[in-house]
């Protein structure tokens, strides 16, 4: 068999990439990974998977990754490489060092949605219990934080409500800010078998994504909204449905609260969707009918990615459509409910971790008594009942000299947040700069310490996706550096004087089960045996919850909120009359860390600006010029592609290369509640560069 090149064993895990969590079958001819075979079983996926999933796996082996720890006391000295013993000694000396001489509050860390659930719990113990502050947050800052927000405001859980195969049950599917056919691809293919079955399609979107028309498949209503104007259009959705009477009356009066007041609110003309239908650019009649047709075809599903979140409203837009869904009873049952796309693998097990600064694990705040004693008895150490900073906060206020150090796990941060400048500015300003990732990426040169990370082929662990559904990410092979990320993690807490020791991942998971209600069932065992497992999985639902809010909502009635548009203070100009969006394509992920580095990078080797022939004319512009791309706090060089997939006066970028760099351009406006930055909507100009 060996001779024929044919695997010689297999184990099952979760794929790398998006909120989707593929179950694969990593297929090993001794130690070499020959081929990642999608997992007929698997959960979330049941056989499919996608070109990143199933072919970029190669970044593993790449010659680029980092396998041993490096060292420098400063960032223009070449890198030292180092044992571990002393990389890790290093860390904490210098932790310790910068706590004692600038306070408790001077650190802190960001963990990472492409960690597992056992390593971002790891880390945001280490802040708790070791540094003894709350500054740890989660890169699910700058992409769904507006999502636990909202529908915790509204419902009581931060989670989507819904199981990906409930999308069967769909009558009429509204999509709002997400392009599944490029980012979820997988899921993606259920929601169009659903469509070709005759579920209506009502696609809210500035750019005409493929979901719009693809083979047999034709959106009813394509909403080509101008970016920053979400909020206007959910509210004029909800309008249409309370002054047409399409309220579902007995399910608001018996599952919900506060509609009374919403329905006042809601009801003014100002909401209407003539009145709005200027600043929306959505034509009235239209936006009408798409309103009608959600509200009287049956199981209404709402599916949504970062077109809602990253916005300077993304919390409001997120409560708007949990209204929606609430007034016209579309939650609590199977092909209904509001629905993140998740865009990392873990962006919902690192918000489940307790990795933002005002949340324990489970999202008990930080101020409750209770869930704050349990951790104090088991880790020995008294918690701070305060918030700590959120990402933004940490960058000012390294700026201004009161934050010290960083530990930042498995993240671009340099590439990924807005405003390059600014956060060039933030890590440059840092005493100590503690990078754990795969490669020297783009953060690390503004790193004294990097600790290298293990790809998801080395790890033990679980990943969390979209639907709650926690997945098995078994180590096909023994970590290339030696050692488990949250082994690093417990060395690092050990040697800041903190006993924090485990014999494995599963102790973890065991520890994340005693601590967290809506785990309890939960333990590697558990997985095994059934697979996977979504949250909440305890005494009261030992198989786990599929579909949430089922007989009531987790705050026990579920919550309308007035969603005021307030219109972004990000407006086109004189000097910058266009406005730019991003997005991200199939083969790419994120900032390209990984897919860079695999033949997907042939597919998509630059980050392209579209924009629509009408504005790329009155610019002198053609399909393939190079153009410079230019805001009030940055400049970049791309080549053009002419699209009528844009409306006039809308552009369109990736931020997969670094090159290009779309987050030069992007600034620091964002989201009221959660500081979500609003990469949705930046003004900006384009002009021709002209080649020597
Ligand atoms: Fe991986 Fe997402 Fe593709 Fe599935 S759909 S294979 S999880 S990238």
């Amino acid at each position: 068999v060996v001779e024929l090149g044919m695997p010689t064993r297999s184990v099952v895990t979760t794929c790398a990439y998006c909120g989707v969590g593929c179950s694969f079958k990593a297929e090993l001819r001794g130690d070499e990974l020959v081929r990642m075979v999608p997992y007929k079983n698997g959960g979330a996926n049941e056989g499919h998977s996608c070109v990143k999933g199933r072919f970029a796996f190669g970044y593993a082996s790449h010659p680029d990754r980092v396998l041993e720890p490096m060292v420098r006391d400063a960032i223009t000295d070449p890198w030292r490489k180092v044992s571990w013993e002393e990389a890790i000694g290093f860390t904490a000396r210098r932790l310790r060092e910068i706590q004692a001489a600038h306070g408790q509050g001077s650190i802190g860390a960001i963990t990472s949605s492409r960690t597992t659930n056992e390593e971002v719990y790891a880390v945001q113990k280490m802040v708790r219990a070791v540094f003894g502050n709350n500054n740890v947050d989660t890169c699910a800052r700058v992409c769904h934080s507006p999502t636990g927000y909202g529908l915790k405001q509204t419902f009581g859980e931060s989670a989507g409500t819904q199981d990906f195969r409930s999308v069967e049950k769909s009558d009429v599917i509204l999509v709002i800010g997400a392009n599944p056919t490029d980012g979820h691809p997988v899921f993606a293919s259920r929601m169009k078998k659903r469509l070709r079955q005759g579920a209506k399609l009502i696609v809210v979107d500035p750019r005409r994504i493929d979901l719009v028309r693809s083979p047999h498949i034709e959106a009813q209503h394509h909403l080509q909204l101008a970016p920053g104007t979400n909020v206007a259009v959910i509210n004029a959705f909800a309008h249409v449905v309370v002054t047409e009477g399409l309220v579902d009356r007995a399910f608001v009066s018996q599952r919900c609260e506060d509609f009374d007041t919403w329905e006042q609110f809601i009801s003014a003309p100002e909401h209407s969707p003539e009145a709005v239908a200027s600043v929306t650019g959505v034509d009235a009649e239209e936006l009408r009918a798409a309103a009608r047709l959600f509200a009287t075809s049956g199981n209404a599903a709402i599916y949504y990615g970062l077109g809602v979140t990253e916005h300077s409203q993304g919390s409001t837009m997120v409560m708007g459509m949990a209204n929606l869904a609430m007034a016209t009873g579309n939650i609590g049952r199977r092909g209904v409910g509001v629905n993140p796309l998740r865009g990392q693998n873990n962006v919902q097990g690192s918000c489940d971790m307790g990795s933002f600064p005002h949340e324990l694990p489970g999202y008990r705040h930080v101020s409750d008594d209770g869930a704050r004693d349990v951790y104090q008895q088991l880790w020995g150490t008294p918690l701070l009942n305060e918030p700590g900073l959120r990402i933004p906060n940490m960058f000012d206020a390294a700026i201004d000299g009161s934050f010290r150090a960083l530990f930042v796990q498995g993240e671009d941060i340099a590439q990924s947040d807005p405003n390059t400048q600014h956060v060039f500015a933030a890590l440059s300003s840092l005493e100590l700069l503690v990078v754990q990732d795969l490669f020297e990426n783009e953060t690390a040169k503004f790193a004294h310490v990097l600790l290298p990370g293990t790809s998801f082929l080395e790890k033990d662990g679980t990943f969390t996706n979209a639907e709650r559904r926690i997945n098995r990410v078994r180590p096909v092979m023994a970590p290339q550096t030696g050692k488990q990320e949250w082994q690093i993690i417990c060395e690092i807490a050990q040697e800041m004087g903190y006993p924090m020791h485990y014999d494995s991942a599963s102790q973890i998971m065991d520890e994340i089960a005693l601590t967290t209600p809506t785990f309890m069932g939960v333990s590697f065992k558990k997985l095994d045996e059934v697979g996977s497992v979504q949250w909440p999985c305890n005494l009261e639902h030992p198989d786990g919850t599929p579909i949430m809010h089922e007989e009531e909502f987790t705050r026990g009635k579920g919550r309308f909120m007035e969603t005021v548009y307030v219109p972004t203070t990000e407006r086109s100009t004189r000097k910058y009359p266009l406005i730019l969006t991003t997005g991200r394509i199939l083969s790419q992920y994120n900032v390209g860390a990984q897919t860079r580095r695999t033949a997907n990078v042939a597919w998509h080797p630059e980050d392209i600006l579209e924009l629509h022939p009408h504005d790329a004319e009155v610019r002198g512009i053609e399909d393939g010029s190079t153009v410079a791309l230019s805001s009030r706090v940055g400049r970049t060089t791309l080549r053009a592609r002419l699209s009528e997939r844009m409306p006039v006066g809308v552009c369109y970028t990736t931020f997969h290369h670094p090159v290009t760099g779309a987050n030069v351009i992007t600034t620091d406006n964002s989201d009221w509640a959660t500081n979500c930055p609003e990469y949705k909507v930046t003004a900006v100009q384009v002009d021709l560069v002209v080649e020597p």
